[in-house]
């Protein structure tokens, strides 16, 4: 069974999704979830984008099956690491996926990021602050949307091209592969085909640098967007060589 390993419901700032509606989307495409709250410590937006894993235990705990799994999405920062740390030991979380989404405390999803800046300055400090970040950050099961930037990055071709970066983009990967820490294949950026193409390049040298396995998620915040595209997310991982998992109680499940 194909499992969607990033889901955002009502415990995430930026999603009004209920987890009764996760499940009933998730039952309809015979998948598996992982939710992944958002948990961004030190945002700089007081009070957004952390939630309560006490709360989020209590109340989510008789939903929890094979098929519906409890996980957290770690924003990573250097001046969290062991903040965050200390919340990963102390709930029991199935799995924990790590993300780059500030850079130098700046949301990358604003356009202040970007201003006055060129795309090569600003990927670069994006790769070199996920660079740290994964060094710090050797708890997480799977990095999260290597490709973010793109999303948000505001040029005329925002594209992520891997043979631009590849001094960087090497680093992360050989680090993830050192560190056992898998890498995810997200596809909210999968309705154009030029994406699909980019960030396969990413995922074949993640293979030849020694990376075995990927979880696969769609980063929804809306009952339709979950498992989109889940199905090519998988055909890339097979066509790369890499083996789809799912973490349970932060152990490696194949799909
Ligand atoms: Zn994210
Ligand atoms: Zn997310």
């Amino acid at each position: 069974m194909l499992f969607d390993s990033h889901i955002h419901t009502e415990f995430s700032t930026d999603s009004k999704m209920w987890i009764s509606e996760a499940i009933e989307k998730a039952e309809e495409l015979n998948i598996g979830l992982i939710l992944t709250e958002h948990m961004d410590i030190n945002y700089p937006e007081k009070d957004s984008f952390i939630f309560s894993p006490e709360e989020y235990f209590k109340e989510y705990e008789k939903y929890k099956s094979n098929k519906l799994l409890l996980g957290i999405e770690l924003g990573m920062q250097p001046n969290c690491v062991l903040e965050g740390k200390k919340i990963i030991e102390k709930y029991p979380f199935d799995y924990v996926l790590g993300s780059i989404h500030l850079v130098d405390g700046i949301d990358i999803y604003l356009e202040n990021y970007y201003k006055g800046r060129s795309k090569k300055e600003t990927f670069e400090m994006y790769f070199k602050f996920m660079l740290d970040c994964l060094n710090a950050y050797t708890f997480i099961d799977s990095l999260a949307h290597i490709d973010y930037i793109s999303r948000y990055a505001r040029y005329d071709d925002s594209e992520l091209i891997y043979e631009d970066f590849y001094e960087y983009i090497d680093e992360i990967l050989k680090t993830a592969v050192q560190k056992n820490i898998a890498l995810e294949i997200n596809t909210r950026r999968f309705e154009s085909n030029k994406s699909i193409r980019n960030v396969q390049k990413i995922y074949k040298r993640f293979y030849e640098l020694g990376g075995r396995i990927v979880t696969l998620g769609s980063d929804s915040h809306q009952k339709g967007q979950i498992g989109y595209k889940l199905d090519i997310a998988k055909d890339m991982a097979d066509s790369c060589g890499l083996k789809a998992v799912y973490y349970k109680n932060r152990k490696p499940e194949y799909i």
